[in-house]
Order: C-alpha cells, then sequence, then structure tokens
C-alpha cells in the first residue's frame, strides 16, 4: 500500500529530524552530501522520492524500506 504525497511528506519531515540529530547537520533539498546507506555523493530530494532528473544521485527517503537510500542504492540492489 502507498502513502499518498501528503503522507509522504509528513513522514519524510519527521525522519529528516531524526537523521539531523544524529548526524548534527542540516537537510535541505537540493543540497549535496553523502548517502547514509552506502556513503555514495549525492544531493538530498526530500520531496519526490529521488525521482529529481537534474539531482543525478538523489538521496531520498524509502517508504518501503524505511530507510534514507540514494540511485545508486537502488541499483547495486539488482546487481
Ligand atoms: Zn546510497
Amino acid at each position: 500500500m502507498y502513502e499518498t504525497p501528503e503522507q509522504y511528506l509528513e513522514i519524510v519531515k519527521r525522519e529528516v529530524r531524526k537523521l539531523e540529530d544524529i548526524c548534527h547537520c542540516r537537510i535541505f533539498d537540493g543540497e549535496n552530501n553523502f548517502c547514509p546507506r552506502c556513503g555514495e555523493y549525492g544531493t538530498w530530494d526530500i520531496e519526490t522520492k529521488g525521482f529529481v532528473d537534474e539531482y543525478g544521485n538523489s538521496i531520498y527517503y524509502s517508504t518501503v524500506y524505511y530507510e534514507w537510500r540514494c540511485r545508486i542504492c537502488d541499483i547495486r540492489r539488482c546487481n
């Protein structure tokens, strides 16, 4: 079952706050950072689940896996 975009935003805002507490940093959509899961360089994609093409390696929160991941994580999973 998938959540609505509004529900997704609520979840992501909560997860952003959690992650900010853990890493003692601020997370902003469109800023560069390292994927919390695999450590690859990427771009925070807070609102669209990694579907912004110009972000390159989007780092997004997955409500399927309940974790932060990036496109490289997704690609590696298929290999
Ligand atoms: Zn990753």
